[in-house]
């Protein structure tokens, strides 16, 4: 019996069947995940569905900002956030959390051994996943942040609004295309996030020019994409400390599987039912 589901739309690529399942195995308790395709019109109906049928359910693209006037209770840093991707559902009553942001501050912890508290930020992106971990890192005491998009505009309504609900973390914002911005951030960051979503498919352009990247850099790069995108080769190739997205999507389902279960994340189970898809 499936009791918990990953919906998406598209979901097809999603890779935490596997890995959830393998931490459900680890604990004996079957291979209840599944995934399955809502779309937006679909999305009320089956929140209703899952009401009855379901104890939990991930969500990622399009559903996080939508799902939230849909749940009984939003945990207070995803409402902060504005970004739901995990729902627990207990006596029909469900409660939405967001678990992207620990997600990756593991991830950061875990490939580079570098605490959040104190560092400074750069982001490349203002979408969803920017979103939903900056506010994140603003409540776990990041010292700066700055955030590069494609619009700025877009960049400068998010500003605002951390600036709002963190007064005390300076946040500075930018275009993609302002060259000589980027560089002078590039060697004051601790950490670059690269949370555009270019690099998903081969024919996409780095979202920044690559030669911006100079070994004399002290900035750990952390692309979100879990495959290996020009700017994480460019990284590493100037021996620069870089990672991909995988340990991020690992720790924010680890973190979902433990607010259903209670039980402890088997990390390395996680890892290997990643890898195995
Ligand atoms: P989204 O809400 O659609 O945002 C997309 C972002 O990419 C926006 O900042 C957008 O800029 C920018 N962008 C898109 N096309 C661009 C282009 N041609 N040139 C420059 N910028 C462009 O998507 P999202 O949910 O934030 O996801 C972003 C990435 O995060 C995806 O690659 C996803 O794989 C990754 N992610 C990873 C994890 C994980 O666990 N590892 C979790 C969540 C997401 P504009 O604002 O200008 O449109």
């Amino acid at each position: 019996m499936m009791k918990y589901l990953v919906i998406g739309d598209p979901v097809g690529h999603s890779r935490s069947p596997g890995m959830q399942n393998a931490a459900f195995r680890h604990h004996g308790l079957g291979e209840p995940y599944g995934i399955r395709r809502v779309t937006p019109e679909e999305l009320a109906a089956f929140v209703e569905e899952a009401r009855g049928a379901f104890r939990g359910v991930n969500l990622t693209i399009p559903h996080k900002e939508a799902v939230l006037p849909l749940v009984d209770e939003v945990d207070p840093a995803a409402r902060l956030a504005g970004s739901v991707n995990t729902l627990v559902i207990e006596n029909g009553r469900i409660k939405g959390y967001s678990t992207d942001g620990y997600g990756l501050e593991m991830a950061l912890e875990y490939n580079f051994k570098r605490p959040v508290a104190g560092a400074e930020f750069l982001f490349l992106g203002a979408g969803g996943a920017a979103r939903a971990t900056l506010f994140h890192l603003a409540e776990r005491g990041a010292a700066a942040l700055r955030i590069a998009n494609r619009s700025p505009e877009k960049a400068e309504q998010l500003a605002a609004e951390l600036r709002r609900s963190f007064p005390g973390v300076p946040v500075e914002t930018g275009g993609l295309a302002d060259r000589e911005r980027l560089a002078n951030w590039l060697r004051r960051s601790d950490f670059l996030i690269q949370a555009t979503s270019l690099g998903l498919k081969d024919e996409d352009a780095p979202p920044i020019p690559l030669e911006l990247l100079r070994p004399d850099l002290k900035l750990a790069l952390f692309d979100t994409i879990y495959r290996e995108t020009p700017l994480l080769l460019k990284a590493r190739e100037l021996g620069l400390p870089a990672a991909g997205g995988k340990e991020m999507l690992i720790r924010q389902g680890a973190r979902s599987f433990e607010l259903w279960t209670g039980r402890e994340a088997p990390l390395e189970a996680m890892r290997n039912g990643f890898d195995k898809q």
